[in-house]
């Protein structure tokens, strides 16, 4: 998609013009045009999609097509920051969970931040 600066409309190709260079047989020059202005003052939009279902988006700087495509691309990004953050969580989970079978085993009574130093240090 082609947004033209001079006549602000939008389109799919540009036109194709060809100009004659000089005199030399086959000595042309290939423009791209806005194919309703014959402006060269256009360029291509990027992005222009729904991010849910992918269709080409009218309408400029939106991001889905539709309320429920917007629904569910939210609901979708919801999601994977959920999955994101509960594998933080359970991380730190299994760190913590770490330690304490460590005091456990070794009946010591560590910090959580002490097991750390010292197992980032070699000395566990
Ligand atoms: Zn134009
Ligand atoms: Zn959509």
């Amino acid at each position: 998609m082609y947004y033209c600066r001079n006549c602000r409309k939008e389109f799919e190709f540009a036109k194709i013009y060809f100009e004659k260079q000089g005199e030399k047989e086959n000595a042309f020059e290939k423009f791209l045009l806005c194919p309703f202005c014959d402006s060269t003052d256009f360029f291509e939009q990027k992005g222009c999609y729904c991010r849910y279902c992918g269709i080409r988006l009218k309408v400029k700087g939106s991001e889905y097509c539709s309320h429920s495509c917007r629904k569910q691309g939210e609901r979708l990004f919801e999601k994977e920051l959920r999955q994101k953050e509960s594998r933080k969580a359970s991380s730190l989970f299994n760190a913590i969970k770490e330690v304490d079978d460590y005091n456990k085993r070794t009946n010591c009574s560590l910090s959580y931040g002490q097991y750390f130093a010292l197992k980032g240090v070699g000395r566990i």
